[in-house]
């Protein structure tokens, strides 16, 4: 049945007239027939400068008009189903795809392998192949029978033409079966309502449409062919009006036209008397186009531009919302220009969709997903802690921070790398151990709610994976208080995802309920959220940022076409992953020619889009790498607009960095909160030295700290006056401070029970016995750790084939020396006020522990220090001699004697050499002075206040703790 009707093609010379014949045909006649009316527009953003534009002519008029329903060419087709009778349900995207790999793997079962592995990604792009080949008027027959009729005579010795047609039979199985279950379904999708749409009279049809896109071969906003053969044959529908400009009718679309809807008839809306062309503003330099660094300093040149407008009053701009920064696709500039435009207090409005997945909840969603991928481990289990939008523990006793971060030390510590049991485990040790564990509770906290999250690491159906991290998400997410500004935001897009999720589960709990692990439903959740937009509306006044396809519908004086890059504007083609273009066209799939000439004839458009000026711009750096400017940008002279030069652009400074940065400082510019912090910020460097505070009391230096101090004096300031802690690190094996821990305990041990049998100096003779004992002892402390660290451990102490054993080096040491040994002090304890063998010098406030002191005949002593890692450089270390020195202090006084420091050395555990002497045997007084006299500075400089950054040797900021602390730029300046 087909309705009589009136088509027309309504050519406009200009966007002006375009913009007012829309708004004419969509508040044509009485209010009550716009509700038979559907504009088709190709954004939301354009529906709502189409809407701006009414609402303008009827406070002008006074009159009341009715509103039609704007469409997207997308919501065509389920908006004019709305209006059948009787119409089964419409089966939702995520049902489809569901469906769709219920067919593949129908299809894979019967034999019809495909040459691909067959991810969740590629269902999606199977159902797109399908729904692009429906639109194109392509049947499933139609398709095998043109695809393999190119390919299958080729197949033979071409094994490229032979993976095609393994894929195309696979494609064509999978689709009938895809078509099958949708019709078991009982209900309808796209291609089966377009069919009913055709078939019966709406209860209250559409009997207007006007149609402001063109055709999808020469717009991405378009209709398909499938579309066009609906309006052309649409029940009811009384009359289609075609709107374009002439310069997208110039090209291969005015012939289309007339092939999509034969006999249609052209009628000329003349443009507004005395419509003028705006002015083209451009720079000093050469060309017409203004170039910038990159994308931001575009956005800023944008905003500049503004603020000089707007300061010297340009007459023809007559407010913010005249002007308009036009990019050809939104993103990243959504997320500058706010930043940009925030910073030069221009005010920015945008209907733009963002990317659902860059909303702070996917993220949240995202470390949840990762935390089960990744078993748990250290990392994330902190980070889901540290999340603003996860709450664990008691609510009447929240988690302090402190207790989070002292569980991340103390897993950190325990060489924790992940699985729930492993957590498990640490916390009865932890419960059970005499030390205090100051984690403990944040340990109990997070592992009680991911023992919910176990049972995702076995395979299950994705409805039941799905539903364990909804519930999850219920009960332990934690929204924003009432008064955030971000709430609603927020809230929008949590509302967004659990949409998604459950709109998942609900289609997988009812059309397959196959067992996936979850690594496969996270891809399908990520991809899923990836795929969907979200418009938070941002701003009601100031600037509009709009996209190319829909800045023809908004209404300005001023207009800045950004973004004239290579590859942008016009945008690269999406690649088809099936099928060369060469078939692609057999099978109704436009050329890129035509697209490409659609893309010059709506720039030419875009060009005059403003009333009064208009400016195009470009960048040359986009991630470091040069971006050629785009083709278009030869377009602009052959446009024939008049020029205005903009010569020297303004110095006022406009951004709040500029506030700050370029003399003279102008607080006033800022935000309270700011304005604060830059007050006592500029106070400060007014006052104070870089680098440097009013001074430093410390009661007793540590030695390992006035060597941090010698490496950077701010390092030590972060690690020691701050007490800022290193963050932990995952180590496949034991800690560094845990392994220290254990050299030190062994060694102790060993000479504990050496000592204790009375056996005195390890001379060549007892060599034997003293490996056996250090074995023994070895043997027993090495019980503690698992079988691959023992051995590490093992190795190390004992030596392999390649390497000497620490033991043999240690136990060496000592037999090798003539001297015998009286006494020995383990990890002796020294604290109080030193002069360093030096009695009437300064003296000096030290503590520290030395590792191993052997006191020997002749009043002679000898210090040894075990390092698990590298030795430091003799010429800098300071712990070994001044220990000496602490230690010869003492002697004299307990025996009123003289004594001498023989020997200090380090021993190693990694390095070339294991042992590594400061003070060499016999004594050297040069190098106890030279320590003496650097411990003696270090402590005046930590005193006066002195913490530049000043690392010894540049390469200790690549292994720093503190670089996120650290002004670094003062180094260069020191
Ligand atoms: S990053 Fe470099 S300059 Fe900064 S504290 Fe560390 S070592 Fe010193």
């Amino acid at each position: 049945m087909i309705t009589p009707r009136v088509t027309r093609l309504v050519r406009v010379p200009d966007l002006s007239t375009f913009r007012s014949t829309i708004v004419d045909l969509a508040t044509a006649g009485a209010p009550l027939e716009a509700r038979r009316r559907l504009v088709v527009v190709p954004t939301r953003a354009a529906a709502e400068h189409v809407l701006r534009s009414i609402e303008r002519r009827v406070l002008v008029a006074g009159a009341a008009v009715g509103l039609p329903d704007f469409v997207t060419p997308r919501e065509l087709i389920p908006r004019l189903g709305e209006r059948l009778p009787g119409v089964p349900g419409v089966l939702l995207d995520t049902e489809r795809e569901v469906l769709a790999g219920r067919a593949c793997g129908t299809a894979i079962a019967e034999g019809c392998e495909p040459p691909f592995h067959l991810r969740p990604g590629l269902i999606a792009e199977i159902v797109r192949f399908y729904d692009s080949l429906r639109r194109h008027l392509k049947t499933i027959d139609a398709f095998e029978r043109l695809s393999l009729g190119m390919l299958e005579p080729g197949a033979l010795d071409d094994r490229g033409a032979e993976r095609l047609v393994r894929q195309t039979r696979f494609l064509v199985s999978a689709f009938r079966h895809f078509e099958r279950l949708v019709e078991s379904t009982g209900r309808v999708d796209e291609h089966m309502l377009r069919r009913q749409l055709m078939a019966t009279v709406a209860s209250s049809p559409c009997e207007h449409v006007v149609l402001t896109v063109g055709d999808d071969a020469f717009d991405r906003h378009g209709l398909c062919a499938a579309d066009w053969d609906l309006l052309s044959r649409l029940p009811g529908l009384a009359r289609l009006d075609v709107v374009a400009t002439d310069a997208n009718i110039a090209g291969a679309f005015h012939e289309k036209i007339h092939q999509l809807l034969p006999g249609i008839e052209e009628v000329r809306v003349p443009g507004a008397d005395g419509s003028t062309s705006p002015a083209l503003v451009v720079g000093d330099g050469p060309g017409m186009t203004w170039t910038a660094r990159d994308r931001e300093e575009e956005v800023a040149g944008f905003a500049r531009w503004v603020r000089r407008m707007m300061r010297e009053g340009v007459p023809e701009v007559s407010s913010l919302d005249r002007i308009a920064l036009v990019v050809h696709q939104p993103l990243p500039y959504v997320y500058l220009a706010r930043e940009v435009l925030h910073s030069a207090r221009i005010p920015c409005q945008m209907f733009d969709a963002l990317p659902l997945a860059s909303e702070p909840y996917a993220a949240a969603l995202d470390l949840l997903i990762t935390s089960v991928t990744g078993n748990f481990s250290r990392v994330q289990l902190v980070s889901l802690l540290r999340s603003p939008h996860f709450r664990f523990g008691p609510d009447d006793a929240p988690l302090a921070s402190r207790e989070v971060s002292a569980l991340d030390r103390e897993l950190s510590e325990a060489g924790y790398l992940g699985e729930i049991e492993a957590l498990n485990r640490l916390i009865d040790t932890w419960s059970n151990s005499s030390r205090q564990s100051k984690g403990l509770r944040a340990a109990r906290a997070i592992a009680s709610a991911m023992m919910e999250l176990q049972p995702l690491r076995a395979a299950a159906p994705c409805g039941e994976h799905l539903d364990r991290l909804l519930t999850f998400l219920s009960r332990y997410e934690r929204l924003p208080h009432v008064d955030d500004p971000l709430r609603p935001r927020l809230l929008r897009a949590r509302s967004a995802i659990r949409d998604t999720l459950v709109g998942l589960r609900n289609a997988y709990a009812q059309f397959d309920d196959a067992p996936l692990d979850f690594e496969v439903v996270t891809a399908v959740i990520r991809r899923w959220i990836e795929a969907h937009t979200f418009a938070p509306r941002s701003g009601d006044a100031g600037v509009h940022l709009v996209d190319a396809a829909s800045a023809p519908y908004g209404d300005f004086d001023a207009v800045q076409l950004a973004g004239l890059v290579d590859g942008e504007w016009p945008a690269a083609p999406r690649r088809n992953i099936f099928y060369p273009p060469s078939l692609l066209r057999e099978l109704g799939w436009p050329g890129e020619s035509e697209r490409l000439d659609a893309v010059r004839s709506a720039f030419g458009d875009l060009l005059r889009l403003a009333r009064t000026r208009v400016r195009a711009s470009a960048f040359t750096l986009e991630d470091d790498a040069i971006v050629p400017a785009s083709t278009l940008v030869d377009a602009i002279p052959t446009a024939n607009l008049t020029t205005m030069a903009d010569p020297v652009m303004s110095p006022v400074s406009i951004f709040d960095y500029e506030a700050l940065a370029v003399e003279p400082v102008y607080l006033d510019a800022l935000d309270p909160t700011a304005r604060a912090a830059a007050v006592r910020r500029t106070e400060m460097t007014r006052t104070h030295q870089t680098g440097s505070t009013a001074g430093h009391v410390q009661d007793a230096h540590s030695l390992s700290a006035l060597e941090r101090y010698q490496d950077c004096p701010f390092k030590f300031f972060a690690a020691d006056v701050m007490k800022l802690e290193e963050p932990p690190e995952d180590q496949p094996t034991m800690s560094p401070k845990a392994r220290g821990r254990f050299v030190h305990e062994v060694f102790q041990k060993f000479f504990e029970a050496w000592d204790a049998r009375g056996q005195g100096t390890i001379d060549v003779d007892h060599l034997d016995e003293a490996r056996e004992l250090f074995e023994e002892v070895a043997d027993s402390l090495l019980a503690q750790f698992s079988d691959a660290e023992a051995a590490l451990e093992r190795a190390r102490l004992f030596g392999s084939a390649i390497a000497v054993g620490v033991v043999d080096v240690v136990l060496g040491l000592e037999a090798s020396r003539p001297t015998a040994v009286r006494e020995r002090w383990l990890e002796r304890r020294f604290e109080g006020s030193f002069s360093l063998g030096v009695p009437d010098g300064p003296r000096v406030s030290l503590k520290g522990v030395a590792d191993r002191v052997d006191l020997m005949d002749g009043n002679r002593l000898r210090v040894i220090d075990y390092k698990s890692g590298y030795p430091p450089n003799p010429k800098r270390a300071l712990q070994v001699s001044i220990y000496g020195l602490c230690a010869q202090e003492l002697l004299e006084g307990r025996d009123g004697e003289p004594w001498t420091v023989d020997e200090a050395a380090y021993v190693a555990f990694a390095g070339k050499k294991p042992l590594v002497p400061v003070v060499r045997p016999g004594g050297d007084p040069g190098a106890l002075a030279s320590a003496r006299e650097r411990v003696i500075e270090l402590a005046g400089a930590i005193a006066k206040g002195e913490f530049p950054p000043r690392p010894f040797e540049l390469r200790i900021c690549g292994y720093c703790a503190f670089p996120s602390v650290c002004r670094k730029d003062y180094v260069g300046d020191e």
